[in-house]
């Protein structure tokens, strides 16, 4: 069954993903996508440099927050769903800016949910963040906790896109998937999270500054599980009429220390870590783990890839960057080595 999807964000890291995902299962896929200057954008434009000349693929640069082009998208073409990815993504982002964090992830979520409502689309999945559950809430993590004591205004912008779309199902009828994505992983992985980041000191054989213990633990998805769960959900509520809402979460359902991580990405790179301690963050979370179980059930979500062969996918990956004739990701400046924190690009 081929459908119309437009995809927020579709050139970042995961979208570009699940465009290319889409698309191969016979979708029709727009990718609406502003390039913003967060990290480079040339990287977003090489993200989807292998799907844009696909007759099936649309380029479309601008701005959710723009309802004249999102209202003439929704009219023209006629979306049968909507995957909204776009967003300011990562805890140590928004705590350095909150403003822009509830700007680009509550407004942004705000504007695209109206012109929706007024040009009668019908679906959408909302990426949202295992970064909602805060603190307190016990391993694993199921979607029935509370999640109102976010630690990051990642999390709660994050959580209060949440509570939008569950107004606009309430008042218009909108279908909503809320996916809480953990820490997602792999080829095209931004440039300031924890594994791209940490790979880049490791080649460069600088140390790893490493805040907290480096006991804290992740629940690291790889993101071809985590776009096989996108699409799930998106089939899943193509497949209905009737109008749903649901929190889901997609993970891996395993955690393992950020020191394990280390060693094992070390090891796939062939190099000596070493780690330098520093004090801890309040608003990092100390442990992250998916319960996936209403996942399976509800969209029949099973995650796949486990982290050794996810991370080998990663490194393949960042060594043809690095070795590419475009050139790769920089190599670490000391300015690159030293703030943001690094577990801060552990999250989400
Ligand atoms: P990304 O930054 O690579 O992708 C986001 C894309 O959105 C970028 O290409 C950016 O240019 C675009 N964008 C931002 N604001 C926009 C706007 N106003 N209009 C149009 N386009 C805009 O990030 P990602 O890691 O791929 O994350 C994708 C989504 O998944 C985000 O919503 C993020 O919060 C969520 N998420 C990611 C993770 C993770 O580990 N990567 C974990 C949990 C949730």
């Amino acid at each position: 069954m081929s459908e119309r999807v437009l995809v927020t964000g579709g050139a970042g890291f995961i979208g570009s993903h699940l465009c290319g995902l889409l698309a191969g299962q016979g979708h029709e896929v727009w990718i609406l996508d502003n390039f913003d200057d967060c990290y480079d954008p040339a990287l977003k434009r090489r993200n989807i440099a292998g799907i844009v000349s696909r007759p099936d693929v649309h380029l479309v640069e601008g701005d959710v927050r723009d309802p004249v082009l999102t209202g003439g998208l929704f009219t023209d073409v006629g979306f049968d769903a909507v995957a909204h990815l776009a967003a300011l993504p990562g805890v140590a982002a928004s705590m350095d800016n909150p403003d822009l964090s509830y700007e680009m992830n509550v407004r942004g979520t705000l504007r695209l949910l109206e012109s929706m409502g007024r040009h009668d689309v019908r679906r959408l999945v909302l990426a949202s963040s295992a970064a909602v559950y805060g603190a307190g809430t016990p391993l694993p993590f199921t979607e029935d906790a509370a999640a109102d004591r976010p630690l990051s205004h990642y999390g709660a912008a994050k959580r209060s896109a949440e509570l939008l779309a569950h107004t606009e199902h309430r008042v218009h009828g909108l279908s909503v998937h809320c996916l809480r994505l953990f820490t997602t992983y792999g080829s095209r992985q931004r440039p300031e999270m924890a594994i791209h980041r940490f790979a880049r000191l490791l080649t460069a054989g600088e140390p790893l500054p490493i805040h907290g213990d480096g006991d804290s633990v992740r629940d690291f998805v790889h993101v071809e599980d985590a776009v096989n769960g996108i699409r799930l959900s998106l089939e899943h509520l193509l497949g209905r009429d009737d109008s749903v809402f649901e929190t889901i979460n997609i993970g891996s359902g395993q955690s393992v220390a950020l020191r394990e991580m280390v060693r094992k990405l070390a090891t796939v790179l062939g190099a000596e870590a070493t780690v330098e301690l520093q004090p801890a963050k309040p608003w990092r979370m100390a442990a992250t783990r998916a319960s996936v179980e209403k996942a399976r059930d509800l969209i029949g979500y099973r995650p796949q890839v486990e982290l050794d062969e996810g991370l080998e996918e990663f490194v393949r990956w960042f060594r043809s960057e690095a070795h590419s004739a475009n050139g790769g990701p920089p190599r670490p400046t000391a300015a690159e080595a030293g703030p943001p924190a690094i577990d801060g690009g552990t999250g989400l």
